[in-house]
């Protein structure tokens, strides 16, 4: 009888023992969390403030990102997407940037309390002291600027800080990874124009975003930029072998020269289980997309919910982390971030279902024994040194 008391108490004192240490680390974690600048580099909510139904300070059960779910999360800074699909040219995708970046400027004009535009490092940090999130921009290809370095111009004076030099199509001078479909290179990489496209950019001092870029363009912008890159939402090839992600060759390139790669959370990049689902689909996607070549919104439309359909089981969120992590391992902790394509992408992984969840990621890294400054280097730090860096490089080029 004594030796079954004995044992009944020895396992409450370890249930106990758990409860305690569980409690301490939830507890520190939401410390780091809250000292931390918790930003993320690729939100693509944008398109909804145009919509005059959508209520931005309301809590929704649909999508990703509102107010309330990033004060949640205890997010400091957001870039968010001036995106679009394939627009011809004629101004229209200047013109549908333009309404995009107004879009993020009525929103922090309407919640003064909360929002705050900000341009530099700097704007980040005095956002935070007053309790506001601050605001950024970054514009997703480089076909929206129509093959003029002046639009180029217009968009940094508008705000913009960063801006990818192609999304899933070539540009007229950047070829593209391709994302769902491969994509038949056109310049090797950067032809003369756009390695004029990626100076201007350092002398405004507008990152140069690598995401979406084929490995060419990627080896292509770094020899010729003169500031350290960006990739806003790009995840580990070795992990997840899908051409929008970077190679360990590429990510300890672009580390070596103090550039930052921002983790994207979506399932179809980072689960590799889910990359040989999406090839099997290929045949539909281009169906889809011939469908709907004349309504671009509607054909991203199904095809979102075509990927939902196939990846019906889930991606635990840890995998997020083994991705942080592999940076980490193989370029040091200076050199990784989060970019998770909120609200532009059709699954995220079960555990980060919205942006309110991001503490996860916080609470994870602690448990794998990662310390405080590390963290706070993921969460943001990183990216603040970057953006420091590349008004540097601006500034000497003036
Ligand atoms: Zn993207």
């Amino acid at each position: 009888m004594r030796v079954h008391v004995t044992l009944r108490l020895g396992i409450l004192a370890m249930v106990a023992s758990t409860t305690t240490a569980q409690n301490d680390l939830a507890e520190r974690a939401q410390q780091i969390h809250a000292e931390a600048f918790v930003m993320d580099t690729h939100t693509d909510t944008t398109t909804k403030f145009e919509d005059p139904e959508w209520d931005f300070a309301e809590r929704h059960k649909e999508g990703h990102v509102d107010l309330p779910r990033l004060r949640e999360g205890g997010y400091k800074a957001v870039f968010w997407a001036i995106y679009m699909g394939k627009t011809p040219g004629d101004g229209k995708a200047v013109k549908t940037a333009l309404k995009r970046i107004d879009s993020v400027h009525e929103m922090i004009r309407r919640f003064p309390e909360d929002l705050m535009l900000a341009t530099t490092a700097a704007h980040i940090r005095a956002a935070a002291a007053q309790n506001k999130i601050a605001c950024l921009m970054g514009v997703e290809g480089g076909h929206i600027i129509e093959d003029e370095l002046a639009v180029l111009r217009m968009y940094h004076k508008l705000g913009v800080r960063y801006m990818t030099l192609t999304h899933s199509f070539n540009t007229n001078w950047a070829d593209s990874s391709g994302t769902d479909l491969p994509v038949e290179p056109e310049h090797n990489g950067l032809s003369d124009f756009g390695k004029e496209v990626v100076v201007e950019m350092n002398r405004l001092g507008m990152m140069v975003d690598v995401s979406h870029v084929a490995d060419s363009t990627f080896w292509d912008a770094l020899e010729v930029s003169q500031a350290p890159l960006l990739a806003s939402h790009s995840s580990c090839r070795a992990l997840a072998d899908h051409p929008r992600n970077m190679s360990d060759k590429m990510i300890r390139a672009m580390a070596k020269r103090g550039g930052v790669i921002q983790i994207n959370f979506y399932t179809g990049y980072i689960d590799p289980e889910k990359i040989s689902l999406a090839v099997k689909l290929r045949p539909k996607i281009a169906e889809i997309r011939k469908k709907y070549a004349d309504d671009p919104k509607k054909g991203a439309q199904e095809r979102r919910r075509l990927y939902r359909e196939t990846f019906s089981k889930e991606t635990p969120a840890s995998v997020v982390v083994d991705h942080i992590e592999h940076v980490i391992k193989i370029a040091g902790p200076g050199h990784v971030g989060l970019g998770a394509d909120w609200d532009g992408v059709s699954q995220v992984p079960a555990g980060l279902e919205d942006c309110s969840k991001v503490i996860y990621i916080t609470e994870e890294m602690l448990e794998r024994g990662h310390d405080d400054a590390t963290i706070k280097m993921v969460l943001g730090g990183n990216m603040l040194r970057l953006m420091e860096e590349v008004e540097e490089t601006a500034a000497s080029m003036r």
